[in-house]
């Protein structure tokens, strides 16, 4: 599944290439899992809207988009003057295999095809899905919250005080994406082992300096892993349809057995709410 750096990687690809270009016509497939807003206000939304910006929201991917003049002369006059103006935002949440493609038209539509998008510059931006955990919705009013603090913005006494008095393990509430948005498995484990932190330890025991550790490891590998185009685990492509990613070098996350790069104790893993946590034992505590 693609995490934070990654969806930051796709989105400022996506930037790149489709901003200020317009979206002239819409397709959506028969399969109603990636469809969170109805089909008729997602294709209503983004016909003849030009898109304005392409960025990260948490784990989303949000389409700032601007209502095209074409629109207006549909509407009463009255409501033309606060419409020219309008906002209205297309989010796409990538799920576990969702790939955005810009492609030339000609180019093969694959297996799996939810969306295409037809553009003012006679490409298509097309959302591929195979196992349909993805999500496409829009805002028409262009309001979408994700909920939770960004990680990368967020100030230290914020921080501090999204633990206060959690009884979870800091593993579970680095996860909550109520809390934090957009921090998954794989850069929670590493930015415990950064901070020296077991990921079992109850978010209310940690010291506000150990806080403060976290808070600096999880800018820092979420940074670094950005810098790196993004640490992909799995099958997703960058937004030009190439493999683009390159690995992070893991310390802790799926080195399970293997001896810590710090001391050389075997790294352990355990379950915590479901999900493989990886800790050196010496490291942290
Ligand atoms: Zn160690």
């Amino acid at each position: 599944m693609p995490e934070l750096p990654e969806v930051e990687t796709i989105a400022r690809g996506l930037a790149k290439r489709v901003s200020g270009d317009v979206v002239e016509s819409v397709w959506l497939g028969q399969k109603p899992e990636p469809l969170k807003s109805p089909a008729s206000e997602i294709a209503a939304t983004l016909e003849r809207s030009r898109i304005a910006a392409v960025r990260r929201i948490g784990k989303h991917i949000v389409f700032e988009l601007e209502a095209n003049g074409a629109r207006r002369a549909t509407l009463p006059a009255k409501r033309t003057t606060s419409r020219s103006t309008a906002k209205a935002q297309w989010i796409v949440h990538l799920g576990m295999t969702g790939r955005l493609q810009v492609c030339e038209p000609q180019a093969e539509v694959l297996k799996h095809t939810h969306a295409i998008l037809k553009l003012a510059s006679g490409r298509e931006l097309r959302f591929v899905d195979p196992r349909r955990f993805g999500r496409l919705s829009v805002a028409r009013s262009g309001d979408f919250n994700a909920g939770g603090v960004e990680p990368l913005e967020v100030q230290l006494d914020q921080f501090v005080s999204l633990f206060h008095g959690r009884k979870t393990p800091i593993k579970s509430a680095l996860l909550n994406q109520k809390l934090l948005r957009g921090v998954g498995n794989i850069y929670a484990d590493e930015s415990l082992f950064r901070s020296g932190i077991r990921p079992r330890r109850r978010a209310a025991s940690i010291s506000r300096e150990q806080l403060r550790r976290l808070f600096l490891s999880v800018k820092e590998v979420l940074r670094e892993a950005i810098a790196l185009g993004g640490s992909s685990v799995s099958d997703y492509v960058d937004a030009d349809g190439e493999e683009g990613f390159f690995q992070l070098r893991h310390r802790v996350y799926g080195r399970e057995g293997e001896p810590c790069l710090v001391c050389k104790t075997p790294i352990k893993r355990v379950v915590i709410a479901g999900r493989s946590s990886h800790y050196c034992p010496k490291c942290q505590e």
